[in-house]
């Protein structure tokens, strides 16, 4: 369905952070499959490990036990403070479980009313009718009017804003801890504490959507971590399998048990192949020492940017996850230049370009995309 623009350019293969394409042509990838290639295309473990679970054993369903899933549970939980897991298949699958959860939540603890969501405006949490209720975009939410009820949006880094919106029929605040989708927006500091304190003092839920901001891209495991503070519930995908389907919502013991069986469910969530990649991807992250290298890799590539775009536009971001918001619509044109000079990059608005490349981007590589960046700069 007509649902993308025509893409521009067939991509045959892949390794670290370059791709090639049909007519052997190569590209340094600063898209990364959209956040999701974080530890480079076809990471040897990765293909490795999903090689190697695919002549093992594919699928059985939730009805049975299997090693990689009760694995990457127990990995997952060490990560975020013991937090039980459910398995789906998208960042939107995701969010779905955590508003179920927090729906459920909400009745049982704070009363029949507390059903609501507060979101954020400018927030993206995926497609599907929840999800979209609880994205804070006009334009990707009233074509498909009328949505699910019980969503507030309050500005992103507004604390005065959010607690008028804590009122006694919330359930939960759902946040990222940076906006992506929105074009990089990083929150004032201390806004994610402050929220943490809001939520506590009103008795209602955390939960954010590290979807795109989590598993090391910000320099830290999780976005929420700069801000020190531990979240009710965690959504987590994007790179989670290194591009296989996969989510994750994980919630502290406590809450999950509001769940019970035949509350939720997904035929294929855990399945053990993309269970055993994620372990792989979670193995690399460490032993490569990728989170360090994100913060160290963002600082270089976002200096070099800020002097490539000089005061014709302001560079943001944290670590890996960068954007460039320019003084006119030209995005779409730098985006097809850069593809022309071997350089992918993505944008978010006309005005705004989000450069999220894989964690194991060489220092060379940077070098070598900024300068191709130049050229187009200079052209355009
Ligand atoms: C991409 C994204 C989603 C949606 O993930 P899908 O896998 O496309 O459903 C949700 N939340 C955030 C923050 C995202 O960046």
């Amino acid at each position: 369905m007509p649902t993308y623009p025509a893409p521009a350019v067939e991509i045959v293969g892949g390794r670290g952070a370059q791709l090639h394409d049909r007519a052997g042509r190569t590209y340094i990838d600063l898209v990364a499959g959209i956040a999701v290639a974080s530890v480079g295309h076809c990471h040897p473990a990765v293909v490795a490990a999903i090689s190697e679970q695919a002549a093992q054993l594919i699928h059985v369903s939730n009805l049975y036990s299997t090693s990689p899933h009760q694995r990457l549970a127990a990995r997952l939980a060490s990560l975020t403070g013991g937090k039980l897991a459910f398995f789906c298949n998208s960042g939107a699958e995701a969010v779905e479980c955590a508003l179920k959860l927090a729906r459920k939540w909400g009745r049982q603890q704070r009363g029949p009313q507390a059903t609501r969501i507060v979101a954020a405006a400018g927030g993206f949490h995926g497609r599907t009718f929840g999800a979209l209720a609880a994205t804070g975009q006009r334009a990707k939410r009233v074509p498909f009017e009328p949505m699910l009820p019980g969503f507030t949006h309050v500005p992103f880094g507004d604390i005065t804003a959010l607690e008028a919106a804590l009122t006694d029929d919330v359930a939960a605040v759902l946040l990222e801890s940076i906006q992506g989708e929105a074009g990089v927006v990083v929150p004032p500091p201390g806004y994610l504490r402050a929220v943490r304190a809001l939520c506590d003092e009103h008795a209602v839920l955390l939960m954010l959507d590290e979807v795109q901001s989590g598993l090391g891209r910000t320099g830290a495991w999780f976005g929420y971590e700069h801000d020190g503070i531990e979240p009710d519930v965690v959504c987590l995908a994007k790179a989670l399998a290194a591009g296989l389907p996969i989510g994750a919502c994980l919630a502290g013991a406590e809450i999950a048990a509001v769940f019970q069986p035949g509350d939720h469910a997904s035929t294929f969530g855990g399945g053990p192949v993309q269970s055993a990649a994620a372990l792989a991807v979670l193995d690399v992250i460490e032993e490569e020492k990728l989170i360090p290298r994100a913060a160290v890799a963002g600082e270089r590539l976002m200096a070099g940017l800020r002097r490539c775009f000089g005061a014709g536009a302001v560079v943001r971001g944290r670590g890996l996850l960068i954007a460039v918001e320019l003084a006119a619509p030209i995005a779409g044109e730098i985006v097809m230049r850069a593809l022309g000079k071997g350089v992918l990059l993505n944008s978010t608005s006309a005005s705004v370009l989000r450069i999220t490349p894989p964690l194991v981007i060489g220092d060379g590589e940077i070098d070598r995309a900024l300068a191709a960046l130049q050229e187009v700069l200079d052209e355009t």
